[in-house]
């Protein structure tokens, strides 16, 4: 099975233990597929996972980024502040409302969003703030939150990286107005495909849940069953973003047990500090602040060419060739053409962000690691970084 250990340590591999296969075979068997009670309580419970009144299920973080600046009625020509240090998706949802991406550089430490950036980037067309919590370390949403306050924009977080995370005893999703979280198969618990928009605020809520469903009347839900009723009303265009019970149920049995398998990928984090501390050519993750809890979906490695004696790009193939899958986070947007071309952008503008893009290189780091992969990586690193054994 492709989810057995293999001489190829992959980037990443999902956890799946006989309960998930179970959750899913029993929607299969209950005969009903697409959203409804279980992506209820999907919701619930990971609303209350990550500390917020509620949650939306849909099927995507860039679905439920996209659902939070609709419900803000972020539309044309209105600007939006976020790192050009992400994934395409953190950006290209600013652009589907018309409205447009104000890159602000990174704090080079941490890879995340820095704030006195964000305040000197604030416009009067300014309406929302998007930091990332880029590996699963969080952003300073206490300075970007004064900063937001001050202003009257809403920060809205993509914590596609970040379950669970913490602040202070505080969760992730109490940290921002609104939050997005990603189940892609990669990601720290998945559902295949999925995602979740979490807020304390109930009018945005129930715009989102609209929203996800064609726009439709809240009795749309239940159209099909006993209870249901064959009326609805399409109060505004909506979309197709609703997530299936059939995908909830995975998410419901990986959210069980979400705690054991961060503290996994932390403990393998733990391993591959101690055994590259003396490499003098890398440099390593940043540690959380005292107090918080790092979700740790990635472990990002920094490397000095000069004093490894290769590129980056060569330290990935050496690796590759040692049986050992790698990954950069991430190519800075303001690199990629669209961005470039559309808003006339150059690497030099975001110097921070450019530079530490081309010293990373992402290990593999997933819960269902055994130890014997992760010494596989250790040795390939320090066979190639120079280290003595
Ligand atoms: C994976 C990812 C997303 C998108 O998540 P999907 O669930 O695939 O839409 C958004 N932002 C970041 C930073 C990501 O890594």
């Amino acid at each position: 099975m492709s989810n057995e250990p293999s001489a190829f340590v992959p980037l990443s591999r999902p956890h799946i233990d006989p309960d998930d296969i179970d959750a899913v075979v029993g929607v299969l068997e209950g005969g009903w597929l697409t959203s409804g009670p279980v992506a209820e309580e999907f919701a619930a419970r990971f609303a209350a996972a990550v500390g917020t009144q509620h949650a939306v299920p849909v099927t995507s973080c860039t679905a439920a980024l996209h659902l939070a600046l609709a419900v803000l009625d972020i539309g044309p020509g209105d600007e939006v502040i976020t790192s050009p240090y992400t994934f395409a998706a953190t950006a290209e949802v600013i652009r589907y409302r018309d409205a447009h991406p104000v890159f602000v550089d990174i704090d080079p430490r941490t890879f995340n969003l820095d704030p006195a950036g964000v305040e000197r980037a604030l416009t009067s067309r300014t309406r929302a703030i998007v930091p990332i919590h880029i590996a699963g370390l969080l952003a300073d949403t206490d300075a970007i939150g004064k900063v937001a306050a001050a202003h009257d924009v809403t920060v809205v977080a993509d914590a596609a990286h970040a379950f669970p995370a913490a602040s202070a005893g505080r969760p992730v999703g109490a940290l921002c107005d609104l939050t997005a979280f990603s189940f892609y198969a990669t990601k720290t618990i998945t559902t295949g495909e999925g995602g979740m928009l979490c807020t304390d605020h109930s009018g945005w809520a129930e715009r989102a849940k609209r929203l996800s469903l064609h726009g439709l009347s809240r009795q749309a839900w239940s159209r099909h069953t006993a209870q249901g009723s064959w009326y609805y009303e399409v109060e505004e265009v909506g979309y197709k973003y609703n997530l299936p019970d059939l995908l909830a149920a995975l998410g419901l049995a990986q959210l069980r047990k979400a705690e054991r398998l961060r503290a996994r990928r932390e403990a393998i984090a733990a391993r591959y500090s101690e055994a590259l501390a003396d490499l003098p050519g890398l440099e390593l993750p940043a540690k959380p602040l005292p107090g918080d809890v790092h979700a740790w979906h990635l472990y990002m490695l920094r490397v000095d060419a000069e004093a490894v004696g290769i590129s980056r790009d060569e330290v990935i193939g050496r690796l590759r060739d040692r049986g050992i899958g790698c990954s950069v986070h991430f190519i800075p947007l303001h690199l990629q053409p669209y961005y470039a071309r559309t808003y006339g952008l150059a690497p030099e503008d975001f110097p921070l962000a450019a530079a530490e893009y081309a010293r990373e290189v992402s290990l593999p780091l997933f819960a269902a690691m055994t130890d014997d992969e992760a010494e596989r990586v250790i040795e390939a690193v320090r066979a190639i970084a120079g280290g003595r054994r």
